[in-house]
Order: structure tokens, then C-alpha cells, then sequence
């Protein structure tokens, strides 16, 4: 039964069970029941819809909701507690807890403006024409209503219930059951969760939630601490078959192609996340402006919620890697450099897209779904003197995905455009663990031998990174099936 207390521990995967969204892991114990993580399902309209279908687990008597991080795979669906007669506490680290209203808010935004466009008909355009895809790759939006999980209402009521608490620091849920937030160098904010009861004769268990991992030791943030000794591990795959290049390669690249665009007069497009690829970017580009390689373009933030998450960084030196952390100890912003220009509005975005003058903009979405980024796109898609920064993995069926692998024509709200500006394709700009990392963060343990459980990864993700792991660790592995509850 996923509604009751029950003898034995058990833990249930409610999403991102051999996917890469909708995460949400419910843990039962004899002393309390706890959910971790409440994501959005995202991709198709189809998959969006089912964001609405939230298995019946109790909800009113669920005694913490505990969220890894801000992106909305992870947190998009917490502003669906109120309607879900939850009103357990959110605990999540005090980054997170600063960053989840403007999340949520603008979530919930989102939500609504798509239901007017879907009932007026202006949803947004972003296809590729030419070479025509195959209709079965078209995205179907206008037939089906875009679903409403919440309001603003809702993300207001919500927001009292989130209590932001500190890295590595137990926190008592109930008597006899703690977690503790390790810090997983994926975004910043983010957190593995620790989740310790006591049961009878002393006995105390253990099992750790990884959340997203990000790389062993990336450029911006700090290292990730090692695993601790817990019984069981519910870990990501997310990266489970892939290797990331992590080299100072990637960094000279965008210098490079900021070198050529500039020569040449044009302007480069970085279409990007709000949360953790922009900051690795925008560290970047303040690297370059520090040694004079920004060729004196202007860079432009095209998104509220980048600028509000590189301030945090500048704000909390203790989770930095070792030089952003340097400067940032000596009142130094790592993110800022005197070319960067904030856009806080749409009427100063439309005013950039339609200058001509050389330049960087990072605006979202990173797909090209949507966003900012569309009217960008259409006043420098069509000049070769421009560039198209892909700065990291394209969801296939996107416009993204279509002009990085050689879209001839697209359609926007615009009209048909030709592409003729340059792509790129950079890597190194990942937060995600790798292969390669993921193995390393389990070997590097604490101790003990824990059963290992995958979610949140593509099943061949789930499979390969599992066979990995039994033959170079010898640890028990399990992919768990959605729904089916599995005793720990
Ligand atoms: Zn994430």
C-alpha cells in the first residue's frame, strides 16, 4: 500500500522510472513518510498532460516533501500540493529555497499563457521546414489543450510551506526520522538527500537519494563531496552510457568563435537554461573578458531567472570551485565583467534583437521551443556573418535539434527564414555527471556496500550504466519499475 506507515521500509519511483523527467520518489518508513523530489514531466504535450495524473499516496498525510534542486524536473510540480491537500513542510538547501519562487511563479505563468494561446491559436511557431521532417516528429500542439496544474494562487500558498536548511546539517522530520543535504555540484543549490530512521533494537538505516549529480569537479562550483555510508543508494543515470569532454578545449572553442564573429561583424545566439548551463557559460565569457577575448562584443543575459541565479553564486562563496570562490571571497563577482548587460524586460530584449551590432545573447529557451529566444532568432538566423552556439544536448524533435543537424528553412511567428548563420556545437558545458563520474562517486564512498537503485535516465542509460556498475564495483544494482513499491 503506498498510503500507510508500514513495517518495513519501502521506496516507490512515482516518475523518472527509465526517463529523464518527472522525478518524484516516495520513501515509507516505520517512522514517517517522506517524498523526494515532485517534478514536471516535460517533451510532448501527451507527456505534459500526464503531470496531471498524480498516483494517490496519502498526500494529506505525507510528513516532508524534500526537493534536490531547482529545475522544474525536480521541483515544477510542488505548486500542485495545496490541490493535493499537502501541506507537509518543503525542505530543500536556502539557495534552492530562494530560487523555487521564481521558478514556481514563472511555471505557473507559463501554464497560463499557453492555455490562452492554445485557445486563441497563437502558440508560438518554431518548426523546421525544409528538409520536411516526418510528420510523426511534428509536435501536435493546437490539438490537445495544454494542461494547468496550479496557479499563482497556489505557488503563493506553496512558498509558505518551504523551509530552505543547511548543507550537511541533520534536520529531524519526525522522532526517529532525519535527513541530511550533501551538496551535488549540479546547479547551484543543489543537494543529494540523506534520509536516516531508527527501528527497532537500535538499528539505524540509511539511504541516500542522489538527485542530479553534477561532474566530480566542475569549473564553477565546488567539489563534490564523497558518497557517505548509507544501505541503499537511489541514484541518476542520466549520463549512463555518455562520456562529457571536460578539457580546456571547450573553453578556447567559444573564444574562437567569438574571434571569428567578431572579425567578420556579426552576432552570436547562445540559446540556454535559465539554471546551471548559463552560469557555466556566462563563467566562461567572464574568463574571456578578463583576458581581453571578448573582441569588444557587449554580451547580453536575456533571462530573470540566469540573472537571479549567477547572483547567488557571487553570494555564497563556500560552494564555489576554488577560483570563483577566490574572487568572490575578496568582493569580487565571479559572473560579473563590465560588457555583461542584463535584460529585465521584453521591450529592452525586442530593442537588442533588432540591433545590429556585434554581440553574444543568451537568451532561453534552450530548445528554441519558445521564449525569448525566438525573436533572436529570427533577426540573425538568416546573415552568415552570425552564429548559433548549441552549448550542450538538443531534445530531438526541436527546432534546436533541427538547425544543429542542418536545417535548410525554418518557420517562426516571422515567416519561413532561411539559416545561414554558422553553428556551433560546444561541449563541455554539461552539469551533469557523467559515466565516467557517476562510477567514481560511488567507488569513492564512504564505505559499506550499498544496494544500488537507478532512475531518472533513458532505459539503456539505466541498463549500461547498471551492467558498469555490477562489473567494475560489484554492487547489487535494481532499475525499479514505476509504481511497484520496493522493500529497502
Ligand atoms: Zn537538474
Amino acid at each position: 500500500m503506498l498510503g500507510r506507515v508500514p513495517a518495513k521500509a519501502t521506496i516507490t519511483l512515482l516518475g523518472a522510472a527509465g526517463e529523464v523527467t518527472g522525478s518524484c520518489t516516495l520513501l515509507q518508513t516505520p517512522r514517517g513518510r517522506v517524498v523526494i523530489d515532485f517534478g514536471l514531466f516535460q517533451g510532448s504535450v501527451a507527456d505534459e498532460r500526464r503531470n496531471l495524473v498524480v498516483p494517490d499516496i496519502g498526500w494529506s498525510t505525507i510528513d516532508a516533501v524534500v526537493v534536490t534542486h531547482a529545475h522544474v524536473d525536480h521541483c515544477g510540480r510542488i505548486g500542485m500540493l495545496p490541490r493535493l491537500g499537502c501541506d507537509a513542510p518543503v525542505l530543500c538547501t536556502k539557495i534552492t529555497a530562494d530560487l523555487l519562487p521564481r521558478v514556481l511563479k514563472s511555471s505557473a505563468n507559463l501554464q497560463a499563457i499557453r492555455v490562452e494561446e492554445w485557445k486563441e491559436g497563437t502558440a508560438p511557431i518554431a518548426r523546421v521546414v525544409d528538409p520536411p521532417p516526418p510528420p510523426s516528429t511534428q509536435p501536435q500542439r493546437g490539438d490537445v489543450e495544454p494542461p494547468v496544474m496550479y496557479t499563482g494562487r497556489d505557488v503563493d500558498r506553496v512558498l509558505h510551506q518551504v523551509h530552505g536548511i543547511a548543507y550537511d546539517t541533520w534536520h529531524e522530520v519526525r522522532p526517529g526520522l532525519r535527513i541530511r543535504l550533501h551538496d551535488a555540484s549540479h546547479i547551484i543549490g543543489s543537494a543529494s538527500v540523506e534520509v536516516a530512521w531508527d527501528e527497532d533494537g537500535g538499528v539505524t538505516r540509511r539511504v541516500l537519494f542522489s538527485g542530479d549529480l553534477g561532474p566530480h569537479q566542475g569549473p564553477l562550483l565546488r567539489a563534490r563531496p564523497a558518497l557517505p555510508e548509507v544501505d541503499v543508494v537511489v541514484m541518476e543515470s542520466t549520463n549512463g552510457l555518455r562520456d562529457v569532454p571536460r578539457n580546456t578545449a571547450a573553453a578556447e572553442a567559444l573564444g574562437e568563435v567569438l574571434k571569428r564573429v567578431a572579425a567578420r561583424g556579426g552576432r552570436v545566439l547562445v540559446p540556454t537554461f535559465s539554471l546551471g548551463r548559463a552560469q557555466l557559460v556566462q563563467w566562461r565569457l567572464a574568463q574571456l573578458a578578463r583576458m581581453d577575448g571578448l573582441h569588444g562584443m557587449k554580451v547580453y543575459l536575456d533571462t530573470s531567472l540566469a540573472i537571479r541565479a549567477a547572483e547567488m553564486h557571487g553570494r555564497n562563496p563556500d560552494v564555489l570551485a576554488p577560483e570563483p570562490q577566490r574572487m568572490a571571497r575578496a568582493g569580487e563577482d565571479p559572473l560579473e565583467f563590465s560588457a555583461l548587460f542584463k535584460v529585465f524586460n521584453r521591450r529592452s530584449s525586442l530593442k537588442i534583437a533588432a540591433g545590429t551590432s556585434p554581440g553574444v545573447i543568451l537568451a532561453g529557451s534552450g530548445f528554441l521551443d519558445a521564449g525569448p529566444v525566438l525573436h533572436h532568432l529570427a533577426s540573425l538566423v538568416s546573415e552568415d556573418r552570425n552564429a548559433i552556439i548549441f552549448a550542450g544536448h538538443q531534445l530531438p524533435n526541436s527546432l534546436g535539434h533541427g538547425i544543429l543537424h542542418g536545417a535548410r528553412l525554418i518557420e517562426l511567428k516571422e515567416g519561413v527564414l532561411e539559416v545561414k548563420a554558422e553553428r556551433v556545437h560546444l561541449e563541455g558545458y554539461s552539469g551533469h555527471a557523467d559515466r565516467g563520474d557517476l562510477l567514481q562517486w560511488l567507488e569513492s564512498r564512504e564505505g559499506g556496500s550499498p544496494r544500488v537503485l537507478l532512475n531518472h535516465g533513458e532505459q539503456a542509460s539505466r541498463e549500461g550504466l547498471a551492467s558498469m556498475i555490477r562489473e567494475k564495483l560489484s554492487l547489487t544494482v535494481e532499475l525499479p519499475t514505476k509504481l511497484m513499491p520496493i522493500t529497502v
